[in-house]
Order: C-alpha cells, then structure tokens, then sequence
C-alpha cells in the first residue's frame, strides 16, 4: 500500500511539474509536490535516523531514563501546539527529544514535525518565552511545510521518494546530518517568526515576542559566541524589529510568565 502510494505521489509530483506549478501551492509562497502523507513519512525515517546518530554519540537524552525533563517539556511544547493556529495539529506525530550537547544551541525539525533542541540551546535561554518562541519557530518551519520544500529543492523529489522507499540509506544519514543546518530562504525565516508570534498569542499565556528575546540575547553574545542557530538564521536586527512589530499589531507581549518549569527543567540537564 505504501509503495502503492508513493509511487503514485511521484506520479502526480510528475503531472503537476509538467502543468501548473503554482496552482499546486498550498499557501501561496511556495510550491508543494510531497502530500501531507509524504511528509509523514519521511519525517519518520529522518527522526529514526536522527535518534540513531545521537543515540550511537550518547548524545540523546532518552525519555525512558529522563521522563522528569520530558513532562517539563512537553507542557512547554504543548501549549504551544495548542494555541488553535495550527494546520497539522492533528495530522502529524508532533514529538520533542533533547540532544545532550551543551556547546549547541540550537534547535530543529523534521518534516511531520519531529522537533529536536540541544541542551545548550534550553541552557542558553532566560525565560520560557525565549523557549516557546524558539520552539514555534520550529515548529512553524514543520507545520507551514518549509522544511519538507527546501528539502525537495535541495535534493529533487525523486531522490526523496526513493530514501521513502527505502532505497537509499546513505542520502538519508546525509539528510538527517544536515537537518540542522538547513538553510532556509528569507521567507521561510521570516513566516517562521510570524507564526511563532501567532502561536504564542495563541497559548494566552506566554509573551508572543518570545523568539525576538532569543534573538536579542544572542546578538549580544557578538561575533565571538554567535549561536549556531543564528548562522542559519540571518539578520537578527530586522527580526528582532518583525516580530516585535507583530507582537505589537496582536497585543500579546506583556504577559507575566512562570519561570518554573524552564528552572527545573534546565536542573536536570
Ligand atoms: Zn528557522
């Protein structure tokens, strides 16, 4: 059945590429081959080859031996995919796993949204809504589907569809490794710091401007301790002014937020 419908997914991502490309975009500013069923997939043989290059490093913080830190988590995730502003809410899996490497900070995600943060990153942040906003970034780079169409784009369709099926282990090792240094286009960052300011509106509970705070504390680091996620993640300044602009136009920036779990949750890593 599967390869049934993967074969069929190459099929229409053949016919529409030789129609109209732009009538198949879902949202306007970008076009979409890969079905939601796709993505699925494939963000599953990604986060099982993520979880296995960590796992190998001793590097993944598994939750069967760190459940504490995962409730912590979660309830942070959690708000967060319940603010109502999600497309794929129900569709996709949605998980969150902790690679222990304090010298990161950085986050990432898998198409099907499988989200992965470096203990550095959770580390590195002041308050839960740097964290929130960081992980509706993220998030919103798997939900608003840019990580499955910079994918296509960087390796074509049908070199995807075949790591799909099974049939190239070594690109997916390659794909996994570079997940978190996929460079996103200008307007995939940007949508990605709206939707975050979106989300967190959403949660009527953490300040929407969150990610702006990381952004801010990051560029103070300057030059010598610039956070990785930045260097994928360019122009802090005009974000910074994008997001604070938005959180503006929502009225959602002075919420006084607990603390509390990101204290704890920071103890235990
Ligand atoms: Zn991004």
């Amino acid at each position: 059945m599967r390869r049934y419908l993967l074969k069929s997914g190459l099929f229409l991502g053949l016919a529409l590429s030789l129609g109209s490309l732009a009538s198949c975009s879902k949202d306007g500013d970008g076009v979409v081959l890969f079905s939601v069923e796709d993505d699925k997939a494939l963000g599953q043989k990604v986060a099982q080859q993520t979880d296995s290059t960590y796992r190998a490093k001793g590097q993944l913080l598994e939750k069967s031996s760190n459940a504490r830190a995962y409730t912590l988590l979660n309830q942070i995730v959690t708000r967060v995919l319940n603010s109502g502003q999600l497309q794929y809410r129900n569709e996709f899996p949605w998980d969150v796993q902790i690679i222990k490497d304090d010298e990161t900070q950085n986050a990432f995600a898998t198409p099907g949204g499988h989200i992965y943060v470096f203990s550095g990153l959770i580390k590195f942040l002041d308050n839960e809504d740097q964290l929130a906003g960081v992980l509706g970034h993220e998030i919103a780079h798997a939900d608003r589907r840019h990580t499955s169409r910079q994918l296509q784009q960087q390796y074509g369709i049908s070199l995807l569809l075949s790591v799909l099926l099974g049939e190239n282990p070594g690109q997916l090792a390659q794909i996994a490794t570079g997940l978190g240094q996929l460079k996103f286009s200008r307007d995939f960052e940007r949508e990605a710091d709206e939707y975050s300011v979106v989300y967190l509106n959403g949660t009527n509970y953490y300040a929407c401007d969150g990610a702006a705070g990381f952004f801010i504390k990051a560029e103070a680091q300057g030059q010598s301790g610039t956070p990785e996620f930045l260097s994928t993640h360019p122009n802090p300044g005009s974000r910074i002014q994008d997001i604070q602009t938005k959180a503006d136009q929502l009225g959602c920036r002075n919420r006084n937020t607990s603390n509390s779990t990101l204290t704890e949750l920071k103890s235990l890593l």
